[in-house]
């Protein structure tokens, strides 16, 4: 059996937001799906809206990938303690944006395997992972001043504790960016290519013309309380920077100066075989290039030696694979040049 649809109810996008309210207001966004488990029913995507009724508005998102866990955390502590009184602007946030993959602990959407980061615009008519990219895109991102993205390792890898920024999209717009990454204050800083993945919702922001920054903060399917803990510090800073906040928290402080790096094609160090990885270096640690920083040891070929990989160029160990099983084309560290941010 499947409920009757009515039109109020097809259409509707948003249960317990109204967005021209001011306040605090919980609720949800809707997508719809049928199947054997979920008839026809609404999957809920967790939503607040706090607003002190003008200023400007951060989208704050968590849980595009549903196994990265301290931007979870963080949205869901924003959401508990601020309050509409402390703010001169409203604020977002959407702590479990892809939530059948965040209930699931996944990357990816359990139900159609959609990665939503790779889903922007998105299309309110198809699956899913789709609707969840047009319901940010189409009546999130259009009300937004400021994104913020909040990633991390997830299951399969580890970051150095980063914000993490697209190039782009024009000079002034790049200046806030630097701003931003400033303000937030988390020890490193990636920058990568232009729109460098087309479907994320950085490349969406970019597009729209909203300042969008992301962060990638530790990961392994786990929780780093270090990179939480900077990030706790460092949000009310940001949202204050922003004009989004009343006033900064006076033990936030200033932030110290992030660490650099830019993530180029030649940073991905990647297996051509398949077997165990052996780490030969740890994040952080600066090689050279033609170091040898993994090893791949065969599991069949019992009197085979371990392939070697080693480092294409000069930089920082940025990214490092977790689990040890890999295959051809697994990439198993990445090594990040630094960059004199100052001659950029
Ligand atoms: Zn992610």
């Amino acid at each position: 059996m499947s409920a009757p649809a009515t039109a109020a109810a097809s259409t509707a996008k948003f249960t317990g937001i109204d967005f021209s309210a001011t306040g605090k207001q919980l609720g949800y966004g809707h997508v719809l799906h049928s199947d054997n488990v979920h008839d026809a029913s609404i999957i809920p995507v967790p939503l607040a809206m706090i607003s002190s009724g003008s200023g400007p508005v951060a989208l704050i998102v968590a849980g595009t990938h549903g196994d990265e866990y301290e931007g979870q955390i963080l949205a869901h502590e924003l959401i508990r303690e601020l309050e509409p009184e402390q703010l001169t602007g409203t604020v977002v946030v959407i702590p479990a944006a892809n939530s059948p993959a965040v209930r699931a602990g996944t990357r990816v959407s359990p139900i159609d395997a959609g990665n939503l980061n790779r889903s922007y615009p998105g299309q309110a008519s198809g699956g899913p992972t789709d609707q969840v990219a047009a319901l940010i895109r189409d009546h999130l991102l259009p009300r937004a001043d400021f994104v913020i993205d909040l990633h991390s390792g997830g299951s399969n890898s580890t970051y150095l504790p980063s914000t993490f920024i697209y190039r782009g999209p024009d000079e002034p717009t790049w200046q806030r960016k630097l701003q931003a990454v400033k303000a937030l204050g988390l020890p490193y800083a990636m920058v990568v290519a232009p729109l460098l993945e087309p479907g994320s919702l950085s490349s969406a922001g970019d597009r729209a013309g909203v300042l969008t920054i992301s962060t990638e903060l530790c990961g392994a399917g786990t929780v780093d309380r270090h990179a939480l803990d900077t990030m706790r510090r460092g949000m009310p800073r940001l949202l204050a920077g922003l004009g989004v906040l009343a006033a900064d928290r006076p033990a936030s402080g200033a932030a110290p100066d992030p660490h650099w790096l830019e993530l180029v094609p030649e940073s991905a160090v990647t297996s051509t075989v398949g077997g165990l990885f052996e780490p030969l270096v740890d994040l952080g640690q600066q090689v050279r290039a033609g170091q040898a920083v993994a090893r791949v040891h065969f599991i069949d070929e019992l009197d085979r030696p371990p392939r070697t990989f080693a480092s294409r160029i000069d930089g920082i160990v940025a990214i490092a694979r977790r689990p040890t099983l890999v295959w051809p084309g697994t990439h198993l560290v990445h090594v990040a040049p630094e960059l004199d941010i100052h001659r950029t």
